[in-house]
């Protein structure tokens, strides 16, 4: 058994209004089922989800987060304008973003963008799987699957990782319930996170830093999905999620 992690190499640097699918597309020879895999930053950057810091004007709650935190106000302003909720203020933002994924500062990124500026994961990453996914398609007349990837913390470990916040064609969760172990036993509860495996595989040729690498093929797994799948089905229902339940308590007493 193998698969092939494939960095696509000399993409340059993204800027607003880019077509990344024909920069991929021109770059490597994309194979049915192929998973594409592309870092938020450069979705981001082609959708011109790009912010001037000094632009930003800060609103009555992220002044109040700022002057109980020591943050820069302007920087609170933009993580609040991409959250629904917030979790904890400090020593750093973490909050659900508007599109449901739960993280620190919202996905807004200060790295590998000029200095002075902001980059914004976009508004709504399935949707920005979709676009792509149909597109790269259209231009390399294969079947594929798509996943927008962003570097996130664990809560309980130290150290980041490659998580999915959007997809396309792709199932994100395998569900193990069902089936049977080494010795017969049925399992009861595993559900296999596929596409943040995934996501954490590229990131692995990815890096974070001036590699350059935004897009990584995965080729000879197959969990190619025809129709809707959304990073949504990865997200614990809200009545299910314990760990927020604690997070809302502790604000309270604080
Ligand atoms: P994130 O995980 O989505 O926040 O993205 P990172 O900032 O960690 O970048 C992931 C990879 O993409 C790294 O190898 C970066 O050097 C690379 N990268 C970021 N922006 C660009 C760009 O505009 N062009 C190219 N070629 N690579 C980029
Ligand atoms: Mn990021
Ligand atoms: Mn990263």
């Amino acid at each position: 058994m193998k698969f092939e992690a494939i960095a696509v190499e000399k993409i340059p640097l993204i800027h607003k209004g880019d077509d990344l699918p024909s920069l991929i597309c021109e770059r490597i020879e994309l194979q049915d089922r192929d998973i594409v895999i592309i870092a938020s930053t450069v979705v981001a950057k082609a959708e011109g989800e790009i912010f001037r810091l000094e632009d930003i004007t800060p609103g009555e709650q992220a002044l109040e987060i700022a002057a109980r935190t020591g943050k820069d106000a302007r920087f609170i302003q933009a993580v609040l304008a991409r959250s629904r909720e917030v979790f904890v203020e400090a020593p750093f933002m973490l909050v659900t973003t508007l599109a449901g994924h739960t993280c620190v500062n919202a996905g807004v990124d200060e790295s590998n963008i000029e200095h002075g500026f902001l980059l914004y994961p976009s508004e709504n990453p399935d949707s920005s799987a979709l676009k792509l996914g149909e597109q790269l398609e259209r231009l390399s007349g294969k079947k594929l699957s798509v996943i927008i990837t962003d570097t996130n913390g664990r809560a309980f470990k130290i150290g980041q990782t490659g998580v999915a916040i959007g997809i396309f064609k792709i199932k994100p969760i395998k569900r193990w319930i069902g089936e049977k172990d080494l010795f017969g036993k049925i399992l009861e509860i595993t559900e296999e996170a596929v596409a943040d495996e995934l996501a954490g595989a590229a990131n692995l040729l990815m890096g974070e830093g001036a590699g350059g690498i935004p897009v990584v093929i995965i080729r000879g797994i197959d969990y190619y999905c025809e129709g809707n799948t959304s990073i949504n089905e990865t997200y614990r229902p809200e009545d299910m999620d314990i760990i927020k339940k604690g997070l809302r308590c502790l604000q309270k007493k604080i």
